[in-house]
């Protein structure tokens, strides 16, 4: 009698564990992601304090040190900017210099020729106004790199067929013009 009830027992603890299992992983998942943070001063900032992350403007690979607040993140931490603190101040600081030259801001995005709400776009590095953009099209082809050859690059990943790509570039241009 005693056996079978100490094998209830352990029928039963099993029976809970299964089913407390998943939800224990689920609250290691969740801690895990919630201890990828640290403080700077009274700051969470989201990530690894140890880690270092590449700059998108100047490529240096830095600690996390270098780069400056972005976003609030739900969890109360805030995610990092992808530039570097130099970069960052630099390509602000150039940007309100174009801001200031600018020539008045057209209807729609220089880009897409639809969004009308427009940011000054600029070649980083200089003071050269390239265009108004619609965030969307300029936070799309910063992430491309800002430059011609990751444009192209992501159209070669779309379109294998040089040919197909090219006809695709003509109709856009006849478009435009
Ligand atoms: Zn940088
Ligand atoms: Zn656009």
């Amino acid at each position: 009698m005693e056996n079978l009830a100490g094998e209830e027992v352990r029928r039963k603890r099993k029976m809970d564990l299964n089913l407390t299992t998943p939800r224990i992983i689920e609250k290691q998942r969740g801690k895990r992601k919630e201890n990828n943070f640290y403080f700077r001063g009274k700051i969470k900032i989201e990530g690894k304090k140890d880690r270092l992350q590449e700059c998108k403007e100047c490529y240096k690979i830095l600690p996390l040190t270098a780069f400056t607040t972005h976003t609030l993140r739900s969890n109360g931490a805030f995610a990092l900017k992808k530039k570097c603190r130099e970069c960052s101040y630099r390509v602000e600081a150039e940007r309100r210099i174009v801001l200031k030259n600018a020539p008045p801001k057209p209807d729609s995005c220089d880009n897409c020729h639809k969004n009308k709400k427009l940011q000054v776009d600029h070649i980083h590095g200089s003071v050269t106004f390239r265009g108004w953009l619609c965030r969307n099209c300029n936070t799309g082809i910063g992430s491309l790199g800002d430059i011609l050859e990751g444009v192209l690059r992501a159209a070669i990943y779309l379109e294998k067929d040089k040919g197909k790509i090219i006809e695709v570039l003509n109709g856009i241009k006849n478009e435009v013009e």
